[in-house]
């Protein structure tokens, strides 16, 4: 059965489709929406489910730092669906953050999750991860807070649902974590007992993500260089979809911070089937920008510029291209006018890098065929 509108199906749906397989699903960060209709063009001709997502920093009820609200990105995404034609995809909200857990902050999350229920999201991310307690004598005293957190926000969103199917995911271990011994790793008792804490008050996420040795955005050497991500845990990762499986619990992981793995070491190694979304965010923001360079090389310069001008005392030290390369994301706000009125070619360039990179994704995650395993769930 087709969405006659195409508008965004459960996140729930989508695993359920998928399960079982050794696929992973593309969640793509358009911080700029215009290389979602590249990505859905792709997901259409290679018959990959998708999920379009941003995160509370990126977007939220003020802009976020892309300057769109739920209601905006939802619109520009739908549209995106609309103009290509295709159905199977979900609109996520990722890393709904928290970080102190206080009242306050619970209550301006419900009012986000208020404004992306009303945009018609149909899969949240809850990520309460920072809410670890050092102090803890076991390992379900380190996640209690996480888990009573989580609780709460899963429960509410249930409520606003109204009875409809929703996708959950949820985050133990902060994503990039460092501690003096280098990468803090979530253990599979971690995971374990933190989705256990879970079930045990009735919410049952589809997705977990993990710290696993990823980052989010670029990785550097010591110069300042962009350079590839080889640092995600693999036999780790392995380990924790094990003790999941071993244990029962029907949860598979996110995988974060994709963006400076090697495709061909995705297609070779990662764990198909036990990873089963795959966030992948400043890749896009990249495909943009590159464009810009040469089909927009003044506005290109104003953003280089703005940032430069912005950031720099706050990195002494560091070179021009990495501060600019760090934190070009700010400035997609500042220029939200301007990088949404770009000429048709640049547009066309953009859109055809997009597709060009999505197809090459969904090959290395195996999704090809993924949106008709999930129609046939819907039908
Ligand atoms: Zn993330």
């Amino acid at each position: 059965m087709k969405q006659e509108d195409y508008g965004p199906i459960s996140g729930s749906t989508i695993f359920k489709g998928i399960s079982g397989r050794k696929a992973i699903i593309m969640a793509a960060n358009t911080r700029i929406t215009t290389v979602a209709k590249g990505i859905f063009k792709a997901a259409k001709d290679t018959d990959s489910a998708v999920f379009m997502e941003l995160a509370r920093s990126e977007c939220d009820l003020k802009g976020g730092y892309t300057g769109l609200t739920p209601k905006d990105f939802s619109e520009k995404v739908r549209e995106a669906a609309r103009d290509v034609e295709f159905d199977i995809w979900a609109l996520h909200a990722d890393h709904i953050t928290i970080k102190k857990g206080d009242a306050t902050e619970i209550e301006q999350t419900k009012q986000l999750i208020d404004a992306q229920v009303a945009a018609g999201y149909t899969s949240f991310a809850i990520d309460a991860s920072h809410l670890f307690n050092f102090e803890g004598k076991n390992v379900r005293e380190e996640l209690g807070q996480n888990i009573s957190v989580t609780t709460e926000l899963a429960h509410y969103i249930k409520s606003r649902m109204k009875g409809k199917d929703f996708g959950l995911e949820v985050e133990v271990g902060e994503i990039g974590r460092k501690d003096g011994q280098g990468m803090v790793l979530t253990t599979p008792e971690e995971a374990v007992e933190f989705i256990r804490g879970l079930h045990a008050n009735d919410v049952q996420p589809q997705v977990l993500a993990i710290a696993n040795g990823s980052t989010h955005g670029h990785v550097y050497d010591e110069k300042g260089n962009v350079v590839e991500q080889l640092s995600i845990d693999i036999p780790q990762t392995k380990a924790v979809a094990k003790a999941l499986r071993d244990n029962k619990l029907n949860v598979g992981i996110a995988q974060h911070g994709i963006t400076g793995t090697p495709r061909e070491l995705i297609n070779q190694h990662f764990p198909k089937g036990d990873i089963i979304k795959g966030n992948v965010g400043t890749f896009w923001q990249d495909v943009v920008f590159d464009a810009l360079k040469i089909y927009e090389p003044v506005l290109y310069k104003n953003i280089q510029d703005w940032t430069l001008d912005k950031y720099r005392a706050a990195n002494p030290g560091k070179s021009d291209r990495q501060i600019v390369d760090g934190n070009c994301k700010f400035a997609i706000k500042e220029f939200f006018r301007e990088l949404y009125a770009v000429d048709e070619d640049t547009e066309k360039a953009i859109q055809a890098k997009a597709y060009a990179e999505s197809l090459v994704f969904f090959k290395a995650f195996s999704s090809y065929g993924s949106a008709s395993l999930v129609r046939k769930v819907i039908s």
